[in-house]
C-alpha cells in the first residue's frame, strides 16, 4: 500500500538541510570515493592472499579453507552491495527519498554471514594448528559458537525490519520507520564483532608468550597477530558509527562510515586468516620460481640478463646437453654476444681460473662444437643459472663450473664421461649432481670444471607385477611418491621433497619405512652405472656384485649411477606429523625416544625424529616428527609424546607425497648450510649429555645473524641397520644395540660468520664424541648423508670395509677417475 500516492519521492530529500540551503542531488559531499578506493585495495589483497592459501593447501583442503572460501564469497557479495549503494553515503538533505532500494535489504541479508565465515575460518585454523593445546582447542570452539550467536540472531532482526511486511511496498519500508527500529540489531552485530575480534587476537597470545624466544623476536611474532589488531580497530570504529545511527540526524553519512568499517573489518579478517598459508605459499613457490631464482642469482652474482627458458622444474625447455657458464668476473650481456665476443671471451674456461691438469676448452673443441653451436648454447645461460640456483645450500650455488652438462639418457652420460676422460693430457675435473641437496659446497658442483646435472634422468616406471620400480637418479623423492601414491604403492626412499634419488642412495638412505626394510640402498636390486671408460653396466646380486655392494654407501667413487631398480610395496596413507613443545619437556621426550628406540622390540611401523632447535626468530624449541606407517591414528606407542603439552603441531593421516612436501616447507633454502653427524648408543645418559652440549653451544651460535641450529636424533635400531648387514659397507655388525644417528644442522646468511659456525660445530661434535666415549656409548659410524666436510664417513666404516671398497674401485675404475678427477663428495683415500 503506497502511503504517499501523489508525492514524487525522488524530488524530496530525506531531511531538510540544517543551514536551510536547497538539496544538492547532483554533486554533494560523499563517502563514495573513499569506499571505492578502500574496497579495491583490500578486496584485491584478500582475494590474492586467499588464492595463495588455497593453492598452497590444494591437496588437503580443510574445513577452515572451505569456510574462508565461503567467507570470501560473502565478502565479495557485501562489497558489491555496499558499492552499489555507495551513492547514498551522503548527507540526508542531499539524498532523494526514492533512493532507498532493495539493496539495503540485501546488505542486511549478507552482513551476518560475511562477518561470521572469515572469523569462523580463523577459529578453525587455530583448531588445526593448535590441535594439541587444550586451552586453545576449547577456546576456539567457544569462539565459533559465540561468533555464530553474535552475528546470526541480530542479522535476522535486521532482515525483519528491512523487508516490507504484508501489504507494504519497498517504498513503504523507508517511510514506515521500520529500518530505524533495526538499528539496535546493527549495534548488537557491532558489539559481537568487537568481542570476537578481541577474542581472536588474545586467544593464541599466552602460547606465543610461552615460547622461549628472544624478546625482540617475540615482538616480531606478535606483530603477525597484530595485523588482527587492525580488525579490532575497524570493528570498534564500526560500532561507534552504528551507535551514531541511533541519532538519525545524518543517517546516510553515518551509514557510509559503517560501510567503510565493514569493508575494513571483513577484509582484514580474511587477510589475517589466510596470511600464514600465504607466507608458506611465497616461501614454497615464489622463492622457488625461476624468475625469483634468477633474480636472486643475478643479485648474488651480478650475472647477465638472459631471458628465462626453463620449465616449472627449473629444467631447460630446450634441452641441450651442454650449457656454458661465464666467469663471475666478467659477465657477457646478451646484446654483447657477437661471434668475436664469444671467441675472445673463451667462455668455456675463464682465463683467470687455474686448472693445472686440464684444458676444458680444448676438450670441448675436440668434440666439434662449431661457432653456431656455441652461440645457441650461450643464449641458454639462464639454464646454467637456474641449475646453480637449485642447489640446497648457497655455498653449492656459489660454485661456478665452466660448463654444466644436462644429459637425458645413460648414453648421454657415457658420452660426456668419454669426452672428459678420453684425453689423458687434458683430463677435465667434473662433478656429479642429482638433487643437489648435499650441504657441502663442492659435493656435487665444481669450480671451473664440468658439472653433470642429472636431473633430466627422471623416469619412474613401475614393473607390471608392481613389485619393483625403475627410477632415474635425477628424480626427487616427492616426484617418485606422487606417481606411486596414486597406485597405493611406495618405496623405501627419502623423506623430504626436493632431495635427489642419486645422492641419497649412495649414502645408504634413511626412510620412514627403514625399520620395515632397512637402508634405502638395502632395497635396491639393480644399479645401472656408467663407468670411467664410458661403458654402461648393470650391477646386482648376479652381475658385478662387488660393485653392487660398494654402491650401497660408497658414494661417487666408482661410477655414475643413471637408474636404479628398487623394491615396491603396497602402501596407503598413514598417520604422522610434527609436534612442537616448549623446552621444558625435553627430558620427557628423551625418555620416550629411548623407549621407542628399543633394540629388541622396535615397532617396525614407527618412525621418529627428536630435535632440539634454536633460531634467532623462534628461540629454543623441542620437536618430534612421528610416523606410524600404517592406517592407525594416534598409535598408543606415541602416547607418551602426543600426551605432552605441545605448542602446536600437524598430526594427520596423509600420503607420502604430502608428508614429503610438508617436510620440505620446513627447510631453509638459499642460505648457508653446515651439517655434521655423530653416532652413539641410545641411552638416556648419552642423549641427556648431548642435550647439555647442544644447549651450551647455542650461546656460541647466538651472535650469528639469522642463525637456525638443530640437533636431530634419529633411531638406528637393529631393525634398520641389521636387516642386511652383509649387503652394504657400513659394517654396523649384528650388535644387539639400538644406536642414534645424530644430525647437527646450521643455516645462516652472512659468509663472515662461516668461521664461527664451523668452529662451534666442530667443538660441539667433538664434545659429544668425548661424552659418549666417557659414557661407553660411542660408535665410530658417521652417516655419509649427514657428514661435515671435515668428517670422514668412509674411514668410519672400518679398515676391512675400506679395503674392500678400494679393491672394487681399482677393479672398476683402474685409473682412479672417480676418486681423483671427481674431487667432490667423500673420497676413498
Ligand atoms: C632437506 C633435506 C632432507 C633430507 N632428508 C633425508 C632423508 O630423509 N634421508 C636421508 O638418508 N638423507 C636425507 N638427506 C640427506 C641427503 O640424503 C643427502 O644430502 C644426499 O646427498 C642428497 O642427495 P642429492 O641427490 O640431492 O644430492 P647431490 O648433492 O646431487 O649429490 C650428493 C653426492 O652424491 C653424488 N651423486 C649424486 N648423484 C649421483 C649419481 N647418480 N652417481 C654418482 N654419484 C652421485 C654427488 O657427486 C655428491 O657427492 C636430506 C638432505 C636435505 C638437505
Amino acid at each position: 500500500m503506497d502511503q504517499f500516492p501523489n508525492v514524487d519521492l525522488c524530488a524530496l530529500p530525506l531531511s531538510a538541510n540544517p543551514d536551510g540551503s536547497p538539496p544538492n542531488f547532483d554533486d554533494p559531499p560523499s563517502l563514495q570515493p573513499i569506499l571505492i578506493a578502500l574496497t579495491a585495495i583490500l578486496l584485491t589483497l584478500a582475494t590474492v592472499i586467499t588464492a595463495g592459501r588455497l593453492y598452497m593447501n590444494r591437496n588437503a583442503l580443510k574445513l577452515a579453507d572451505y569456510c574462508m572460501i565461503v567467507g570470501l564469497a560473502f565478502d565479495i557479495g557485501i562489497a558489491s552491495v555496499l558499492l552499489a549503494s555507495s551513492n547514498n553515503y551522503r548527507h540526508p538533505w542531499d539524498t532523494p527519498i526514492c533512493w532507498y532500494t532493495t539493496l539495503t535489504f540485501v546488505e542486511v541479508l549478507v552482513v551476518g554471514p560475511a562477518l561470521f565465515f572469515p572469523k569462523a575460518a580463523i577459529f578453525l585454523f587455530y583448531l588445526q594448528i593448535f590441535s594439541v593445546n587444550e586451552v586453545i582447542r576449547i577456546g576456539s570452539k567457544i569462539g565459533l559458537v559465540a561468533a555464530f550467536l553474535g552475528y546470526f540472531p541480530a542479522s535476522f532482526a535486521l532482515i525483519y525490519y528491512d523487508a516490507p511486511h504484508i501489504g507494504q511496498t519497498w517504498e513503504d519500508v523507508i517511510t514506515s520507520g521500520y529500518p530505524e527500529k533495526g538499528i539496535p540489531g546493527g549495534i548488537a552485530i557491532g558489539v559481537a564483532s568487537v568481542i570476537v575480534d578481541i577474542y581472536i587476537f588474545i586467544l593464541p597470545l599466552p602460547t606465543i608468550f610461552s615460547l622461549n624466544i628472544a624478546r625482540s623476536k617475540k615482538i616480531q611474532l606478535i606483530c603477525l597477530f597484530t595485523t588482527a589488531f587492525f580488525g579490532i580497530v575497524a570493528s570498534v570504529t564500526c560500532l561507534v558509527f552504528r551507535v551514531k545511527l541511533l541519532g538519525l540526524d545524518d543517517i546516510g553519512w553515518q551509514s557510509g562510515r559503517v560501510a567503510i568499517a565493514i569493508i575494513a573489518e571483513n577484509n582484514v579478517a580474511i587477510i589475517v586468516g589466510s596470511l600464514p598459508a600465504f607466507a608458506n605459499f611465497l616461501r614454497t613457490y615464489v622463492s622457488q620460481a625461476t624468475f625469483y631464482k634468477s633474480l636472486r642469482s643475478k643479485l648474488s652474482f651480478g650475472s647477465s640478463n638472459y631471458a628465462s627458458d626453463t620449465d616449472q622444474h627449473g629444467l631447460p625447455r630446450n634441452r641441450s646437453l651442454w650449457t656454458f657458464g661465464s666467469p663471475p668476473k666478467r659477465q657477457l650481456q646478451y646484446h654483447e654476444l657477437s661471434n668475436s665476443a664469444i671467441l675472445t671471451s673463451r667462455v668455456t674456461v675463464p682465463d683467470d681460473v687455474v686448472i693445472a691438469t686440464h684444458d676444458t676448452d680444448r676438450i670441448l673443441r675436440t668434440v666439434g662444437f662449431s661457432q653456431e653451436t656455441r652461440i645457441g648454447q650461450l643464449s641458454e645461460a639462464s639454464t646454467y643459472e637456474s641449475s646453480l640456483a637449485s642447489y640446497f645450500s648457497i655455498q653449492a650455488t656459489s660454485v661456478r663450473p665452466a660448463c654444466i652438462v644436462s644429459p637425458e639418457t645413460a648414453e648421454d652420460v657415457a658420452k660426456a664421461v668419454r669426452i672428459m676422460t678420453g684425453y689423458k693430457r687434458y683430463a677435465c675435473p667434473f662433478a656429479i649432481r642429482s638433487g643437489g641437496h648435499a650441504a657441502k659446497a663442492n659435493a656435487a658442483n665444481i669450480e671451473g670444471g664440468v658439472t653433470l646435472d642429472l636431473r633430466l634422468l627422471n623416469s619412474v616406471d613401475v614393473s607390471p607385477d608392481k613389485l619393483s620400480v625403475s627410477i632415474g637418479v635425477g628424480n626427487t623423492w616427492d616426484a617418485v611418491y606422487s606417481k606411486l601414491d596414486s597406485m597405493n604403492l611406495s618405496v623405501n626412499g627419502g623423506r623430504t621433497a626436493g632431495v635427489g634419488v642419486g645422492g641419497l642412495i649412495l649414502g645408504g638412505g634413511i626412510s620412514y619405512f627403514g625399520t620395515r626394510y632397512g637402508w634405502t640402498a638395502d632395497t635396491i636390486t639393480n644399479y645401472e652405472v656408467v663407468l670411467a671408460d664410458g661403458s654402461i653396466i648393470n650391477t646386482n646380486v648376479r652381475e658385478n656384485s662387488a660393485l653392487f655392494w660398494a654402491l650401497k654407501g660408497g658414494g661417487n667413487n666408482f661410477g655414475i649411477i643413471t637408474r636404479i631398480n628398487i623394491n615396491a610395496f603396497a602402501q596407503g596413507p598413514f598417520w604422522g606429523g610434527f609436534l612442537y613443545y616448549p623446552n621444558t619437556v625435553w627430558g620427557n621426550t628423551v625418555k620416550e625416544f629411548v623407549n621407542i628406540n628399543s633394540a629388541t622390540a622396535y615397532d617396525e611401523y614407527a618412525a621418529l625424529t627428536l630435535s632440539w632447535g634454536y633460531s634467532s626468530s623462534l628461540g629454543t624449541l623441542v620437536a618430534c616428527n612421528m610416523q606410524y606407517t600404517t592406517l592407525v591414528e594416534n598409535p598408543p606407542l606415541f602416547a607418551g609424546l602426543t600426551g605432552l603439552p605441545a605448542l602446536f603441531g600437524n598430526l594427520q593421516i596423509t600420503n607420502m607425497t604430502q608428508f614429503a612436501l610438508g617436510l620440505r616447507s620446513q627447510q631453509v633454502y638459499g642460505e648457508r648450510q653446515l651439517w655434521a653427524t655423530n653416532t652413539f648408543i641410545s641411552t638416556e645418559a648419552s642423549i641427556n649429555a648431548t642435550y647439555r652440549r647442544f644447549n651450551e653451544s647455542v650461546q656460541a651460535f647466538m651472535p650469528v645473524a639469522n642463525i637456525t641450529v638443530a640437533y636431530t636424533l634419529e633411531p638406528l635400531p637393529p631393525a634398520l641397520y641389521a636387516r642386511k648387514v652383509d649387503n652394504n659397507p657400513f659394517n654396523l655388525g649384528t650388535k644387539n644395540q639400538s644406536l642414534v644417528i645424530a644430525l647437527f644442522t646450521a643455516s645462516w646468511t652472512d659468509p663472515a660468520d662461516d668461521g664461527r659456525v664451523e668452529k662451534t660445530t666442530r667443538t660441539l661434535t667433538s664434545a659429544i664424541e668425548e661424552d659418549t666415549r666417557r659414557l661407553g656409548a660411542y660408535n665410530p659410524f658417521l652417516y655419509p648423508n649427514y657428514a661435515a666436510p671435515w668428517q670422514n664417513p668412509i674411514v668410519s666404516y672400518g679398515a676391512e670395509s675400506v679395503g674392500r671398497l678400494q679393491k672394487v674401485a681399482r677393479d672398476f675404475d683402474p685409473h682412479g677417475v672417480f676418486t681423483r678427477q671427481v674431487p667432490g663428495g667423500f673420497k676413498l683415500t
